[in-house]
């Protein structure tokens, strides 16, 4: 299993995308910024879109990515999964034909080139070898994380949150971890603000690392722009046992 990261930024300028990861060829788990980087050919493997969460720096590519594979996609249909509320927020405020076009109306109501497909915490899509699970936690919108088994390796990726008590269960539930990617937006002396907006700390997330059993590699993402220095200097000081890893765009986990 190949993970590509596309984008791991809590913001934008110049290097820096938002949230997206391609699995192998034709899984994408959100559909930030950094879905802008990939090859025309490289958009027309995409089959299966997991989003996390509604917020626009996991969605905003998702349109116009629909949009210039569309002629694939005659061909063979998108599915986007999402929780209900990330669902609604898609069709209400993005493909309401006045933002977007409705393309799980399009070409026809029948043969759309896109699905809608609600999925909740504790479900597992199976595609090819890969199994993906949803996972709920806790953020300023009904958000999933998705851990991600391919049979023989396993990765989780928290999607956008703050501490919480559902994540690290279903994590410690499995036989191995291999790779974490977790965010870690803000720096401690915004605890408030990111308390507020449903994001770790690096104070909170050492604190939710205890209850992780295993030890995989640990990659930071979402960190906004202009703290990574600060963030990853607090992670090494309240967690010095622990490897952090920054992720960049570009990064390649092979699982
Ligand atoms: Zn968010």
């Amino acid at each position: 299993m190949r993970v590509k990261i596309l984008g791991c930024s809590g913001g934008i300028g110049k290097g820096l995308r938002t949230s997206a990861l391609l699995v192998d060829s034709d899984v994408l788990i959100d559909a930030g910024t950094g879905v802008g980087d990939l090859q025309l050919d490289e958009l027309r493997q995409i089959r299966h879109v997991f989003i996390t969460h509604s917020h626009l720096d996991h969605i905003v590519s998702l349109p116009m990515l629909i949009d210039n594979i569309f002629d694939q996609l005659l061909r063979e249909q998108l599915t986007i999964y999402g929780n209900a509320e990330t669902l609604a927020a898609l069709r209400e405020h993005i493909f309401n034909d006045v933002i977007w076009p409705d393309f799980a109306t399009l070409p026809t109501a029948d043969a759309p080139v896109l699905r809608f497909v609600e999925i909740s915490p504790g479900d597992e899509i199976a595609i090819g070898n890969r199994s993906i699970r949803a996972v709920d936690v806790s953020h300023a919108v009904p958000t999933l994380g998705f851990c991600v088994a391919n049979g023989e390796k396993v990765f989780a990726f928290s999607g956008d949150t703050a501490t919480n008590r559902t994540l690290w269960p279903v994590l410690n539930s499995y036989q191995r971890l291999d790779a974490l990617i977790i965010e870690v937006s803000f720096p401690d002396r915004l605890a408030e603000l990111a308390e507020k907006a449903g994001h770790y700390t690096p104070s909170t997330v050492a604190a939710d690392l205890e209850k992780l059993d295993h030890e995989p590699e640990i990659w930071v993402t979402a960190m906004k722009p202009g703290e990574e220095d600060s963030i990853f200097a607090e992670l090494q000081q309240v967690l010095p046992n622990r490897a952090f890893n920054i992720l960049q765009s570009g990064t390649v986990l092979e699982l």
